[in-house]
């Protein structure tokens, strides 16, 4: 990310329990999203057709849990791992890996797309190095929530227990950079190799809410 801070990088990997950034609520449409799609696989053997811009499909591949979809880097003794939300084999026998983002689709404006990027390309660089080579297509899945005037008029969208909510699937492909991942690799290990954490980022409030915290715990 372009502002990111060095020091909360270092905070986040060192404390007991990881920083979570997003609330729960999207991983569980994500995670729908995954279902859906595989199910329309197993039952039609076929993809849906708004995964059409993602070139012929055979089939898709169950994603790996992230302890096993993980490369240790010799170089930066980093162990890199993850789990992407979709892989599928293409009809040539390469793999695509997708990550569904549930967002309005907003082309490369938005401001997480560099995170986005790197997730992405982390994916492919450990794909690489299993069984998933050769890696020929990244892509992000947006799924837009519509919520336009329309379709809170919809009556199909109530039901007995409550309404319905649909999604509109884009597509955004990403670029594979190797490079990329093996540079921020690089930084994360010269980031980590420090036995305490340097200085945050100038004008963050957060850091020095904290601190006037940590003042008055210790008046
Ligand atoms: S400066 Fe801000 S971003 Fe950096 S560690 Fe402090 S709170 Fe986190």
């Amino acid at each position: 990310m372009p502002a990111v801070c060095p020091r909360c990088f270092w905070l986040a990997m060192n404390a007991d329990k990881p920083f979570q950034i997003f609330p729960g609520i999207f991983s569980a449409i994500d995670s729908y999203g995954k279902n859906v799609v595989h199910g329309w696989f197993d039952r039609y053997g076929k993809p849906p057709e708004w995964l059409a811009p993602l070139g012929k499909i055979r089939t898709y591949r169950n994603p790996p849990h992230f302890s096993k979809f993980a490369v240790l880097d010799e170089a930066t003794s980093i162990l890199l791992r993850g789990t992407p939300d979709g892989i599928f084999l293409m009809q040539d026998g390469s793999h695509t890996i997708i990550d569904y983002k549930t967002a309005k689709f907003t082309e490369y404006q938005d401001d997480l797309f560099p995170m986005y990027e790197a997730q992405l390309n982390a994916y492919a660089y450990i794909g690489e190095r299993l069984d998933l080579k050769p890696v020929s297509k990244l892509a992000l899945v947006y799924t837009e929530p519509v919520t336009g005037a329309a379709a809170a008029a919809d009556d199909s969208n109530l039901t007995p227990e409550g309404f319905r909510m649909g999604f509109r699937a884009r597509i955004l492909e990403v670029e594979i950079n190797p490079d990329l991942v093996s540079r921020l690799l690089k930084t994360a290990a010269s980031i980590l190799q420090s036995a305490s954490p340097s200085a945050g980022i100038d004008g963050c409030k957060d850091c020095a809410a904290l601190a006037s915290l940590l003042r008055l715990a210790s008046a």
